[in-house]
């Protein structure tokens, strides 16, 4: 196994995220369901938002407005991978 820094994830990380966030695929870890961003449902406000799973209402993606930019956190998502987009 190769150890090298953060660097190496640059790549994939932003193939997995892809151009449009909303269609990221994210795998619920509460219970499993699979769905895109734009399936699940937010709460927004001026202090942030929070994303949750439309099935089991586990929170699955939060940002949060700091003095220094925004942080985002993915507490209840497992994983997650860019959609597969159908070529029809
Ligand atoms: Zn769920």
């Amino acid at each position: 196994m190769l150890v090298v820094d953060g660097n190496a994830l640059a790549g994939p990380l932003a193939e997995a995220l892809g151009s449009e966030p909303t269609t990221v695929l994210l795998r619920c870890a509460g219970c499993s369901a699979l769905g895109t961003l734009a399936r699940s449902r937010a709460y927004v406000s001026a202090m942030g938002s929070v994303a949750r799973c439309r099935d089991c209402d586990t929170v699955l993606v939060t940002v949060v407005e700091g003095p220094d930019g925004q942080w985002v956190g993915l507490p209840g998502a497992r994983a997650f991978r860019a959609a597969v987009v159908d070529p029809r």
